[in-house]
């Protein structure tokens, strides 16, 4: 690991003013589950580490009048266990709930959770986010088990947020400061496909923090189902999160997004207009399951991945009307 300068901020105005214009000069720091790792295998050396950890203005959950604040330094475990979280917002608290690791789901926060980097082999070997030999990707032909099955080109890896696609369907937003000011994102566009190898696959710029989610009133039949390989330091090889508004047992409108399939949290817009004016039963989660995968392009060892989604759609479909009234 490279020698870097430690900051301990105690509130954000403070720890903006830490950060740097451009990538490389300083780093944010909450749970370290992701950067240290990338530190140590020289993905990220940062000149200067800024640990957002004493912020208490990044703490904790909070009803509001349009729905819920979540800080940037709640962990997985906190979001996976809130009372509101579970009653109001199913979806996410099963993505939480969903990280394997007791250690991971403590330590690691939901801001880090959206910010941590790609999982790809290659990335991760350091053959950058695209994985470029002589001017060619060597992903199409090469280990692309776990790769994108969506969206794919040049970026191949797929997005590993866990509650990125829970908080799409949700529409939720993000909250970025920088020295300059605050800007709100929505989530659905936080999460891009880089264009370029230095380009990064968030919305967030160098010189600014998340500090919060801010996530809607839930008037809506909610669940995320995850296809794992194993109960163990994993993460899924594709899942569904979706949010349904409903007339009784009718679906009116409904949110369906793919996650572990694309660069991004990927919107099965497909699904979402196959289940409008439907009752959900076996027979319409499974269309819908089958409309989502529509146009999926998978590569030479990942077409498996389909048939993930397709059963990640029917089943979180089947889950979140569970509790629909008839
Ligand atoms: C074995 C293992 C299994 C895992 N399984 C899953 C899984 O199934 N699903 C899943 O979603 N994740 C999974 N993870 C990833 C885990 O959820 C993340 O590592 C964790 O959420 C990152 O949070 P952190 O607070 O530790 O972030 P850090 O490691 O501190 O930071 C990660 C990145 O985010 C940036 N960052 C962090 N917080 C902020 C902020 N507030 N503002 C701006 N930038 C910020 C950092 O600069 C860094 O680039 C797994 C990780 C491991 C090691």
């Amino acid at each position: 690991m490279q020698s870097f300068e430690y900051a301990n901020p105690a509130t954000v105005q403070e720890a903006v003013g830490l950060l740097g214009a451009r990538w490389g000069q300083a780093d944010v720091l909450a749970g370290g589950t992701d950067l240290l790792s990338l530190m140590k295998e020289h993905l990220h050396e940062p000149k200067r580490l800024v640990n957002i950890k004493n912020i208490k203005e990044l703490e904790g959950i909070q009803k509001t009048a349009s729905g819920l604040r979540i800080g940037a330094l709640v962990t997985m475990d906190e979001l996976a266990k809130n009372a509101e979280v579970h009653a109001a917002y199913q979806s996410l608290a099963e993505a939480a709930a969903g990280i394997p690791s007791p250690q991971i789901r403590h330590m690691g926060t939901v801001g880090g959770d959206l910010c941590q980097r790609p999982r790809c082999w290659y990335y991760r070997q350091g053959f950058g986010l695209f994985a470029m030999k002589d001017g060619k990707s060597l992903i199409p032909e090469g280990e692309n088990k776990y790769h994108a099955i969506f969206g794919g080109g040049p970026a191949y890896f797929v997005s590993a947020s866990s509650l990125g696609p829970a908080l799409v369907s949700l529409g939720a937003r993000v909250k970025l400061v920088s020295a300059k000011g605050t800007r709100e994102v929505p989530v659905a566009k936080f999460f891009v496909t880089p264009a370029s190898e230095a380009a990064r696959e968030i919305a967030l710029q160098p010189n600014e923090i998340l500090t919060e989610i801010i996530v809607p009133a839930a008037a809506v039949h909610t669940a995320t189902y995850e296809v794992r390989q194993k109960e163990a330091l994993d993460w899924p090889l594709a899942a569904a999160s979706v949010a349904l508004t409903m007339n009784g047992r009718t679906v009116t409108s409904a949110k369906v997004v793919l996650g572990h399939v694309a660069p991004t949290p990927w919107e099965a817009t497909g699904a979402e207009a196959a289940l409008k004016g439907k009752t959900i039963t076996a027979d319409t989660a499974e269309a819908a399951g089958k409309a989502a995968v529509l146009g999926a392009t998978p590569l030479s060892q990942n077409a498996y991945k389909v048939t993930l989604a397709k059963v990640a759609v029917k089943r979180a479909l089947m889950e979140a009307v569970k509790t629909a009234k008839a």
